[in-house]
């Protein structure tokens, strides 16, 4: 049997490339083609119009970064709103925190959800069937009109700007993320590779610093997203980062009792900590 190998379609000038032992799904749903495959290296992959969406080798990275450094920044995180994650590893990590009353997450391809249930058990576990969860299966630009100070985190767990996400990057969406969350809330969104996506890092970062009073930019190294530092963008209503108190930071992980592969209270203080190249193109310096 000759070999089989998936090449990620994201880049025109640069691909993944991931040896494939079986194709476990493949179709095109009524907004995207949903591919998931196993793979030796990185497990299950979920694969959305050829652009990699997590692996159940290095999704940890991603999930607990996207989740615990806004909800382990806001004091007292009760209500959040997730915008995408329908493979359900950020819905997974988000109720870890037993402080969290309710998870809405608003998903626009119940396709996602069904076929992450099947094939990507080790990521959803059960979370799609938490009492605390209210599901809406729409668009998450649609949701966040016009609602008010509902929310103490939102996490915008989308694809790349292609698609139905692309209205996902858009200052309509973000002006109605800021009107959807609390006085003190916080909201983080994926801004791709530092290396590869910097116009869209710095776009994205220009838009929230214009709406949030604090913009804040951090990184993970993320093996299947490439192109070196992945980014996240944090805006805030009250809370800088850059005034980050540790040993509460310290205080919440310990109370808190979620046991984490990647995150921790140091990863959480440096992981804003830029390279000057990063700095020189998201703040200009
Ligand atoms: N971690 C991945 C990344 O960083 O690219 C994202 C994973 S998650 C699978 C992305 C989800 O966003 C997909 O299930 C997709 O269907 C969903 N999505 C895309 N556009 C959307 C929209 N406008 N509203 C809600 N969900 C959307």
């Amino acid at each position: 049997m000759p070999e089989r190998w998936f090449f990620e379609s994201l880049y025109p000038d640069i691909k993944l490339g991931l040896k494939v032992n079986n194709i476990l799904y493949q179709k095109q749903s009524r907004f995207q083609n949903i591919k998931i495959m196993e793979t030796p290296r990185f497990g299950t992959v979920l694969v959305l119009d050829g652009a990699i969406q997590t692996t159940t080798g290095d999704e940890f990275i991603y999930h607990e970064m996207i989740t615990h450094i806004p909800l382990f920044s806001h004091p007292n995180p009760q209500n959040v709103l997730i915008i995408g994650g329908g493979d359900g590893g950020v819905l997974r990590e988000v109720l870890r925190h037993k402080t969290v009353e309710k998870v809405t997450l608003v998903e626009i391809d119940k396709q996602v959800i069904e076929y992450s249930q099947k094939y990507l058990r080790s990521i959803t576990k059960d979370s799609f069937s938490s009492s605390r969860l209210e599901l809406v299966i729409g668009d998450g630009a649609e949701f966040v009109k016009g609602k008010k100070a509902i929310y103490d985190v939102a996490i915008v767990d989308s694809p790349d700007p292609i698609g139905p996400a692309k209205v996902l990057f858009q200052k309509k969406f973000y002006t109605a993320i800021y009107n959807i969350l609390k006085s003190d809330g916080i909201m983080v969104r994926q801004s791709g590779s530092t290396f590869l996506q910097k116009e869209e890092l710095k776009e994205n970062y220009r838009l929230l610093s214009r709406i949030f009073p604090y913009t804040a930019v951090y990184t993970a190294s993320i093996p299947t997203y490439i192109g070196g530092l992945f980014s996240f963008i944090f805006s805030s209503k009250k809370i800088a980062p850059s005034k980050l108190n540790i040993k509460n930071i310290r205080t919440r992980y310990q109370k808190a009792k979620i046991k984490t592969k990647y995150y921790n209270p140091e990863v959480h203080s440096a992981c804003f900590q830029l390279p000057n190249y990063v700095k020189k193109f998201v703040q200009g310096r």
